[in-house]
């Protein structure tokens, strides 16, 4: 469903970028009859560049039409010092899996109503402080997946 651009200015070797985006898009499999796969060729990418909040670690548009995601894609900031190591903030791969559960239709916790505690225990938690080494999902996570895709 996605193809790479490029992520080398992201200060991250290539070959760790290319399996921890990998690795975060599988993150959203198996809990739901939706599958994210990578396509050799298809309009949603992911890329380095600095993003319409300069600010934020990652931002991800996407083009929804009735019951179609017709476009996504994220850029990662490529003015911070990614971590990779699932300890440090920020880790590249805890915000992979979450900019891919844009991808997939979830809202960052923030934004959903009557909340009260945030969802600190999700992926799509979008709070400080965030936790890092979070990199799969959790119950809720996977619940939100099922409302939309089903089991
Ligand atoms: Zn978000």
């Amino acid at each position: 469903m996605y193809s790479i651009t490029i992520l080398d200015t992201l200060g991250i070797p290539r070959s760790t970028w290319v399996s921890e985006l990998d690795a975060a898009r599988q993150a959203w499999n198996g809990h739901s009859r939706f599958t994210l796969y990578e396509a050799a060729s298809n309009p949603h990418t992911v890329y380095a560049g600095i993003p319409p909040s300069r600010t934020a670690l990652a931002v991800t548009t996407t083009v929804c039409l009735p019951g179609y995601l017709q476009d996504a894609d994220t850029v990662f900031n490529n003015t911070v010092a990614w971590a990779t190591d699932g300890r440090t903030w920020p880790d590249f791969r805890r915000v992979a899996v979450h900019e891919f559960g844009h991808w997939v239709r979830l809202k960052d916790t923030s934004t959903l109503s009557g909340n009260n505690y945030c969802y600190q225990y999700t992926v799509m938690y979008d709070c400080f402080p965030v936790v890092a080494g979070y990199r799969t999902l959790f119950e809720e996570d996977k619940q939100w997946l099922r409302s939309i895709y089903g089991r």
